[in-house]
């Protein structure tokens, strides 16, 4: 064996090994899952293409989660001209500017998010519901937000067609989070802040999750995961990335707690690259 093949060869076991796993829980039902159908549908083939060739062929290890990536129907949550594209490794327009982050995206999120079966966990920003569905799928405790009505509306009918009605979707500004549910073990924000707002870290359980994009619209922006320990937010890890930005409701840029002037997030400009 040359050394070039020595080093192959253990990672062609690993994803050899992991996609086995994953096809047998698969097999056994084992995505827990709030009741999507899983009736094979006519993207199977594009799906677990994704899967093996996106997300294990990078650094996405957690069987729950390459499950549950491979058992959501994205192509259902993205404009019905897309379909056709749902499964590719980009991210796709979901109508009012904003999109729906790449799949690579979604599952790293959800992986840094660690839920286990039975976890509360809070989703800022729930667009075409598609974060909210992989979440469903690993716990039945889900809420979501969204700040554009229409958005919110859109993406709850999507979720309860589906199976996923369980999932919690109610238009508002995300910066507050959903007190009456917290606290949460994990919470991920699918839009870009200018830093972690307060509320969101305080509605998380000692030893929660917050996985978060940091960073001004259009700049660098960097995707962390943040652990809270003894009471504090610890950094774990980061990514660079880009996302739409997480507005600031025009109504409460003036209230108490409001950014400084300049720190102010504007609405995304329509094409804005995003993850
Ligand atoms: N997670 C989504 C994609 C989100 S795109 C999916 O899986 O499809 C980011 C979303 O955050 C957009 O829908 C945008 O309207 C929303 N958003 C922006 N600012 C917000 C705020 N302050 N509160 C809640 N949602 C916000």
């Amino acid at each position: 064996m040359r050394l070039r093949d020595k080093l192959v060869a253990p990672r062609i076991m690993r994803v050899f090994l992991l996609t086995l796993l994953v096809g047998i829980m698969m097999l056994a039902g084992l995505g827990v899952g709030a009741g999507a159908d899983r009736v094979p549908d006519s993207f199977e083939d594009a799906r677990q293409a994704m899967v093996a060739r996106q997300l294990q062929r990078r650094d996405i290890t957690d069987p729950r989660v390459l499950v549950a990536m491979g058992t959501v129907p994205r192509h259902r949550f993205v404009p019905g001209a897309l379909a056709s594209r749902a499964y590719g490794d980009y991210p796709l327009p979901i109508g009012d500017d904003q999109t729906i982050s790449q799949p690579y995206i979604v599952a790293l999120m959800t992986q840094w998010a660690e839920v286990a079966p039975g976890d509360r966990v809070l989703e800022v920003g729930t667009g075409s519901g598609y974060q909210a569905a992989v979440l469903a799928e690993l716990t039945d405790q889900v809420w979501s937000i969204e700040l554009l009505p229409e958005l919110a509306r859109q993406a709850a009918a999507s979720l309860q067609e589906m199976g996923y009605g369980r999932v919690q979707v109610r238009s508002g500004d995300g910066y507050q989070g959903w007190p009456e549910a917290a606290p949460f073990d994990a919470i991920l924000v699918t839009a870009a802040a200018p830093r972690v707002p307060p509320a969101l870290a305080a509605q998380l359980k000692e030893g929660g999750r917050l996985v978060i994009p940091l960073g001004p619209p259009g700049g660098v922006q960097t995707l962390k995961r943040y652990r809270k320990t003894q009471g504090k937010l610890v950094e774990e890890a980061s990514l660079a990335v880009r996302f739409v930005p997480l507005v600031r409701p025009p109504a409460l840029k003036a209230g108490p707690g409001a950014d400084p002037p300049g720190a102010t997030m504007p609405r995304p400009g329509p094409g804005a690259p995003t993850q």
